[in-house]
């Protein structure tokens, strides 16, 4: 087990360095752009892939990182170029670590590489859990995958929403109900490979942040995968559905599965990604105050200007702190008795919130207009408070473990 330190090894600070020389010279200036055209800026994908950022062993490398530092510090890095470009540059890796956490080994080794596509040949995956009536409440899942054992298929029916890169992706992974009679306990994963017949995309949304970034409905409709396509197999799903039934049987005890470990240990990962955003517009916030002049001073020459940065400073200092701390514990298996994931990730996406609404009181009207980027940053802040659970949701979950009783 790696020993906690907040000292970067050499080559974790050269990886930073490098993420944040492609943050700045490649993401940054490209920022505002993509987010006027509302569109996936695949030019920036592309040029990501060449250098090797927008590839599975870069993931997998940082994902492994036996320190954890790997991801949140990438993540960090990558947000504070801009947070629309770098979620459609990390959101295949969302995808990703479904089938590396539950893949078979062959799952991994085919599908995988086909959600990154090469560097002349870009692809994109999506990961698709979130229904219209079922986004904080997953239980009230619809979309339903029934085995056809004659063909040995799959067949899924059902709307999701809110899928990062859903439709233009080249494989879906979609979260389905195989059992209704278990709730959560019941849901399975399936890859849908590229062209399946019967998946299309609905809607795009129009969104209030992060608009680089695309976001859209995706219809399954009689959509039939190969048995191959459930993830981690159908002996591992019978066997793992037959012991919920057990202790459904047993009188419906409370379990705290493995979807919950999943998300404890992933949520860290969106807190990197909302320090980055918080910091970028700190940096700019700090910048403005040392340059602008008024009454014949820089502004952060009055109290009221420079303790608003010393007040951002710290707590985007706490946030990162947070999110280190679950990342070290995610990697070495740690178990989160006081929800340490789920407390980073309300941390820093409610800091980057309140950060960036601060720096745009700092920069005055210029802070207001499109002309800086702090607005475009407060507006991309907005997500982090909503996805991969709400605030909401990370108060109810710390809560729960903390007092050990169901709070609703
Ligand atoms: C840009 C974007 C990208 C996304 N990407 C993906 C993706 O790639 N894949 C995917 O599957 N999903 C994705 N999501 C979905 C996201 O995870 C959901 O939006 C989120 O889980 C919240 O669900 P909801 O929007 O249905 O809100 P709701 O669950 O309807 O919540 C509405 C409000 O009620 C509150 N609330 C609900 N229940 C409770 C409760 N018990 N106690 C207190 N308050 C409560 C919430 O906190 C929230 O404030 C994305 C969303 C967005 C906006």
């Amino acid at each position: 087990m790696a020993e906690f330190t907040m000292e970067l090894n050499d080559e974790q600070k050269e990886v930073r360095d490098w993420l944040h020389g492609f943050a700045a010279d490649v993401i940054r200036p490209a920022a505002a752009e993509w987010d006027e055209r509302e569109e996936t800026p695949w030019p920036v994908i592309q040029e990501a892939a060449k250098v090797g950022i927008y590839s599975l062993d870069f993931y997998a490398q940082q994902y492994f990182d036996p320190t954890g530092l790997g991801i949140p510090m990438a993540m960090e890095e990558l947000f504070w170029g801009d947070a629309g470009i770098a979620l459609s540059i990390v959101g295949t890796g969302l995808a990703a670590v479904g089938v590396l956490a539950n893949g078979t080994e062959e799952q991994i080794g085919t599908w995988v590489p086909q959600m990154y596509g090469d560097a002349n040949d870009v692809k994109l995956a999506a990961f698709c859990s979130s229904e219209p009536d079922a986004g904080s409440d997953v239980a009230s899942m619809r979309t339903r995958a029934v085995y056809d054992e004659a063909k040995d298929e799959w067949v899924i029916n059902g709307t999701k929403t809110w899928a990062t890169n859903g439709g233009i992706a080249n494989v879906h992974v979609v979260v389905a109900v195989v059992d209704p009679e278990l709730g959560s306990k019941g849901h399975a994963s399936f890859i849908v490979p590229p062209n399946t017949p019967g998946l299309a995309q609905g809607q795009k949304f129009k969104k209030h942040g992060i608009r680089a970034s695309h976001t859209a409905e995706v219809i399954l409709d009689n959509v039939r995968v190969p048995g191959s396509c459930l993830l981690g197999g159908k002996q591992k799903l019978d066997e793992r559905l037959a012991r919920a039934r057990e202790r459904a049987k047993a009188g419906g005890e409370r379990v705290k599965n493995a979807a919950m470990a999943t998300f404890e240990a992933s949520r860290p990962a969106v807190g990197a990604m909302a320090v980055g955003t918080a910091r970028a517009a700190y940096e700019v916030a700090l910048d403005y105050a040392m340059t602008r002049e008024q009454f014949g001073r820089p502004i952060i020459d009055n109290q009221g200007v420079a303790f608003q940065l010393a007040e951002m400073a710290t707590q985007i200092d706490a946030a990162r702190l947070l999110v280190w701390r679950a990342s070290w514990m995610a990697i070495n298996g740690k178990p989160f008795t006081a929800a340490e994931g789920s407390m980073s990730k309300l941390f820093a996406s409610e800091t980057a919130k309140k950060v960036t609404a601060q720096a745009i009181q700092i920069l005055g009207g210029n802070g207001y207009t499109r002309e800086y980027p702090v607005e475009r940053m407060h507006r991309d802040s907005a997500i982090y408070t909503i996805f991969e659970g709400t605030s909401e949701i990370q108060r109810l979950v710390i809560a729960r473990t903390l007092s050990g009783m169901p709070i609703r």
